[in-house]
């Protein structure tokens, strides 16, 4: 059976929109190795549907996709950060039409559709609602192409291998969880986001954190982990996963509807269902705690649109819904909210540098900062574009291939992550409680106590961890990781603040909290 090789000259972790972005400007430069746990297909990239955000239309400037993004970032966004990816945005995307990317057009000219909190209409779609894909498709129809990238699925990074002080590798486990260590000049990671760290979650099960767990273990900076975005509308079927139901829909005029078959919204805030994602996503939690009911829903309902206009504008969403018996143009669907996106992440630089010598990232993995506390719908796949294509820049600058190979006095070291992890019990039982921890106790809607008795429970875990022999004992520990890096923060934070909510303290603090939360080892600062 063909092997990862032991050394090659660029490791990118990730195949999603950020990961293969990266490996297609490295491509020139040297060997790019990259990897991915799972098929290349398995991705957030590959469900994003709703589309990407691009001050490209007649009627859209830069400046002002630059204001929405600042103002949904509710003042924490870094707004050197948030420049670079609208004003960057643009070439990105005409390159990835170059490349062959099928954005939707009405005769020859792009649509743009609207979203919440965007005061333009901005929003690229392809084949409806099948807009990752479809830039997943290009990207690596793309990448394929270039002589010098390889793709690995179904193997699984571990762990970071360090050499004096420098990442100078990964260690990685594939299907039969035979291990090995890669060496390179550099490691970008890219690994997406961590929505699995919570029961309920529109994220693929690939994201379990693994990036944020490894650079953290590894001694690297993260960033603003208590900003989690929770998406209002996932399909709530029992045994089914939380599907998506975009953002679009409500865009498109849906209503929503508690128990009683009231349209709640409009007493929330004065955009009805158009209000911002988290308020919408509060508005629903509190009509479910307060519906009493033993399994509560509320319902998305477009049964006075046209059901056949509704069916073409959204062909997966209509499909995926019928599989479960909704037909989205004349039932009700039932819905509730579930994590969706990681604001924080690794910490970065513009350039993808994180604050270890050999390590960068980009993507949902990482953080520059660029969505402050809260993500303006459909700025993450460019962010992927962008970003990614920097981190790739910055590795060829910064390692570049030199005549002469990988001649080392010293040898490269796995980080030490699982020593301490000796525990019996079952990953799966593990994790089904750590994910029921997250969701009741650092989810939507948070209080210090219920923060503080997640981290005490959580700070007993590593004596039941199993040792990281196994992909998914490898995956317990991570999600593990994450989800006190969350309650760590949110702990910390003694403040409301965009995506992060805390019944106890439910207005900003300017003065002590619009900063940054940079944890590394045991120490938080804000800054
Ligand atoms: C349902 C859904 C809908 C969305 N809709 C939109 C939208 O309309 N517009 C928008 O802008 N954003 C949307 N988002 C968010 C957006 O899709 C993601 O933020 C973005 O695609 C992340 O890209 P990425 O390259 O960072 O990571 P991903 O696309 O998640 O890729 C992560 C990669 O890392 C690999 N990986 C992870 N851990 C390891 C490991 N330990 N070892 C090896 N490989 C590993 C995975 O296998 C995968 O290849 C949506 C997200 C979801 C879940």
């Amino acid at each position: 059976m063909k092997s990862v090789p032991a050394e090659t000259d660029y490791i990118v972790v990730g195949a999603g929109v950020a990961g293969m972005r990266a490996a297609i400007e490295l491509a020139a430069a040297g060997r790019v190795l990259v990897l991915a746990k799972n098929e290349l297909t398995e991705s957030a990239t590959q469900y994003a549907q709703g589309g990407v955000a691009v001050a490209l239309s007649d009627e859209d400037e830069i400046s002002l996709h630059l204001q929405d993004t600042l103002d949904a970032g509710d003042g924490l966004s870094n707004p050197e950060a948030a420049r670079v990816l609208v004003e960057e945005g643009p070439a990105r995307i005409q390159e990835l039409i170059d490349w062959g990317t099928e954005f939707d057009r009405q005769g020859t000219k792009l649509t743009f559709t609207r979203e919440a909190a965007h005061s333009r209409s901005r929003i690229l779609h392809a084949h409806g609602d099948s807009t990752g894909r479809e830039i997943g498709r290009a990207l690596y129809a793309k990448a394929s192409t270039l002589k010098h990238v390889s793709f690995w699925e179904w193997e699984f990074t571990s762990d970071l291998c360090m050499r004096d002080g420098r990442v100078a590798g990964i260690r990685v486990m594939n299907e039969q969880g035979e291990q090995r260590e890669v060496h390179a000049r550099a490691v970008l990671l890219a690994t997406g986001g961590l929505g699995q760290v919570y029961r309920e979650t529109t994220n693929p099960g690939v994201a379990t954190g693994d990036g944020v767990a490894m650079a953290f273990r590894a001694g690297a900076e993260v960033q603003d982990m208590e900003f989690v975005q929770f998406h209002p509308t996932a399909l709530y079927v029992k045994k089914a996963p939380r599907f998506l139901l975009s953002e679009a829909l409500r865009g498109e005029g849906a209503y929503l509807r508690n128990a009683e078959m009231h349209r709640f919204m409009p007493k929330y805030h004065e955009m009805g269902e158009l209000a911002p994602r988290d308020v919408v996503a509060r508005a629903i939690a509190h009509e479910l705690e307060v519906s009493r009911l033993a399994d509560p829903v509320v319902y998305l309902d477009l049964t006075h649109l046209n059901a056949k206009q509704v069916a073409a504008r959204f062909p997966r969403i209509y499909a995926t819904c019928l599989e479960y018996n909704i037909d989205i143009g004349t039932d009700l669907i039932p819905v509730r909210p579930a994590a969706h996106y990681a604001m924080g992440g690794v910490r970065t630089d513009l350039h993808g540098r994180t604050s270890l010598p050999g390590l960068y990232a980009a993507g949902e993995a990482a953080c520059t900062g660029v969505h402050g506390a809260n993500r303006l719908a459909s700025n993450s796949l460019l962010e992927g574009l962008v970003y990614g294509a920097r981190a790739g820049v910055t590795l060829r600058e910064e390692a570049p291939v030199r005549a002469g190979g990988h001649a080392h006095a010293t040898p490269c070291k796995a980080v030490a992550s699982s020593s301490a992890a000796s525990g019996t019990r079952d990953a799966e039982e593990i994790i089904r409680a750590l994910r029921g921890l997250a969701w009741k106790n650092i989810g939507i809607v948070r209080t210090g106590a219920g923060l503080r008795e997640a981290i005490e429970q959580l700070e007993k875990w590593p004596a039941c961890l199993p040792p990281m022999s196994g992909r998914r004992q490898c995956e317990a520990s991570n999600i593990f990781q994450t989800a006190l890096l969350i309650a760590r923060s949110a702990l910390a934070r003694l403040e409301s603040r965009g995506a992060h909510y805390r019944l106890d303290y439910p207005s900003h603090n300017d003065a002590r909290f619009k900063k940054h939360s940079i944890v590394r080892g045991d120490a938080i600062r804000f800054e």
